[in-house]
């Protein structure tokens, strides 16, 4: 029998102490977390935010009681301050207070990420909320409710901000989304996709500050944030939202254990760190990215319960290999849906990797088909070498995220944009064109 403690209990946590359990081997799984809650999904954030959903209930798919039921022990509330590797020590302080040591045989990190700070002039004003947290969520409500919040800066215009200007937007909050870039969700899209998705959100009153960078937050005298100046203007606020990104969680190990450059855990296909029966999954720990083939960070609730279900077979002993990622991810803001995989046109010239791209827009379905037949609009990436499939983006009104999937196993499986052109793609009219615009955006390939 052997005695494995888990650090964290989110997403990646949670799937691994799970799988451990359902193994049906005599291990003994002791769980630790900080926090007093267990698989927020913080993809409903905004959701919940904007009043889009009524309540946050089913934003739990699990707890405390859940994973103790299926055998764990489950200690909240309680920190890890640090692990003493070479002798197998994890030293917690409980939700007491009291401090105790625990040993373990095999340790899995899942200790997440956290947001970044900007680090400037008046960043610890009252009123500047960070949006990782149920608690987040929680305070960002309460202020709405009760204090006369009438205007809100979003810092950060990836994914996380893009969803949070709109669901302030959704209160009649006067909202200006700030990014030093001049592009929005430009990790992700090519400008001339994500100019699309700036179009509807301008369209809805969303204020754009793009190819600004913050400078200072300005107090009211009273401890509260009643501005954000940045190079290019003063932006008055009553509330700041600060989602300009994360970084992992690692200082229990970072100076033991092998990390990548911006501080990950580095792991192997099995997620085993540079130490022997340490394990690391989720946002703290690197992922295989396979449309660059190379060690990345791709911070994502998808990769954190693979990488938690890859752990755990392997520490019972059941040897899984997870081959890596290519980042698939989705939003949708008012009506529009953007799905997107692998690399960007930007990310390809920055990495000096030489792409073509091929972009095609047709009807979902035929013409006669009268109702609920949107347009979409399909770009595909792939290198100029090897003609190998490595990314795309496709933006409609209506839900086309489906056919993301396939282009998740054509970048893991290197097909060729030539081996899209005849791939079997099924047509009737419900759902589809005889000639699907996959199919024409491939023959359409130089
Ligand atoms: C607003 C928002 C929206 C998102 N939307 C999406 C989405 O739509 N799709 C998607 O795929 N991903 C999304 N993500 C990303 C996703 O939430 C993360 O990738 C995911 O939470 C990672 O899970 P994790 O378990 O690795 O880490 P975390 O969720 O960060 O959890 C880490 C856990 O470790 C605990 N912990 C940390 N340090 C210690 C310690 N020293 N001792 C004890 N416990 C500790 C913490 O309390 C926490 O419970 C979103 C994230 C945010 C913030």
């Amino acid at each position: 029998m052997s005695k494995i403690i888990v650090v964290g209990a989110n997403h990646a946590g949670t799937a691994c102490i799970n799988t451990i359990l359902a193994s049906g081997k005599d291990n003994e799984v002791v769980v630790y977390d900080k926090n007093n809650n267990i698989s927020f999904l913080a993809c409903g954030m905004a959701l919940w935010v904007g009043n889009q959903i009524s309540k946050p209930d089913g934003l739990f798919y699990s707890s405390k009681e859940a994973l103790e039921k299926a055998g764990a022990k489950i200690h909240m509330e309680s920190a890890v301050t640090s692990i003493d590797f070479d002798n197998k020590v994890v030293n917690v302080t409980l939700k007491d207070g009291s401090k105790i040591q625990d040993s373990y045989d095999k340790l899995v990190l899942a200790t997440g990420s956290l947001p970044f700070k900007l680090g400037l002039n008046g960043c610890d004003l009252e009123n500047i909320q960070f949006a990782k947290f149920y608690q987040d969520a929680q305070a960002v409500k309460e202020k709405i409710k009760t204090q006369n919040i009438k205007k809100v800066a979003v810092l950060g215009a990836g994914y996380i901000g893009v969803e949070l200007a709109e669901a302030f937007e959704r209160h009649g909050i006067e909202t200006t989304l700030i990014d030093r870039n001049k592009t929005i969700l430009s990790s992700y899209f090519d400008r001339d996709y994500s100019d699309m998705m700036m179009e509807i959100m301008q369209k809805n009153g969303i204020k754009m500050a793009l190819g600004e960078s913050i400078e200072e937050f300005i107090d009211d005298g009273n401890g509260k944030v009643k501005a954000v100046r940045t190079d290019k203007a003063v932006h008055e606020v009553d509330m700041v939202v600060s989602a300009v990104g994360f970084r992992p969680n690692t200082t229990l190990g970072n100076e033991k254990l092998e990390t990548f450059r911006n501080g990950a855990y580095l792991v192997n296909k099995k997620q085993e760190t540079s130490i022997k029966d340490v394990y690391a999954i989720g946002d703290c720990a690197t992922v295989y990215d396979v449309s660059v083939d190379q060690p990345s960070y791709i911070a994502l609730a998808t990769n954190a319960v693979r990488s938690g279900l890859v752990a755990a077979n392997n520490i019972c002993g059941t040897e899984i290999e997870w081959d890596g990622t290519a980042g698939a991810s989705g939003i949708c803001i008012y009506d529009l849906k953007m799905v997107c995989i692998g690399l960007t046109e930007q990310r390809a010239e920055k990495l000096g990797l030489e792409v073509m791209n091929t972009r095609f827009k047709d009807l979902q379905k035929p013409e006669f088909m009268e109702h609920d037949n949107p347009e979409v609009d399909i770009k595909i990436i792939y290198r100029k070498d090897t003609r190998a499939v490595v990314g795309a983006q496709l933006v409609s009104t209506y839900d086309m995220s489906a056919t993301l999937h396939m282009f998740s196993l054509a970048i893991y499986k290197k097909v060729t944009i030539d081996e899209l052109k005849l791939l079997d793609i099924f047509f009737m009219p419900h759902f589809n064109k005889p000639y699907n615009y996959i199919t024409m955006a491939a023959l359409n390939a130089k």
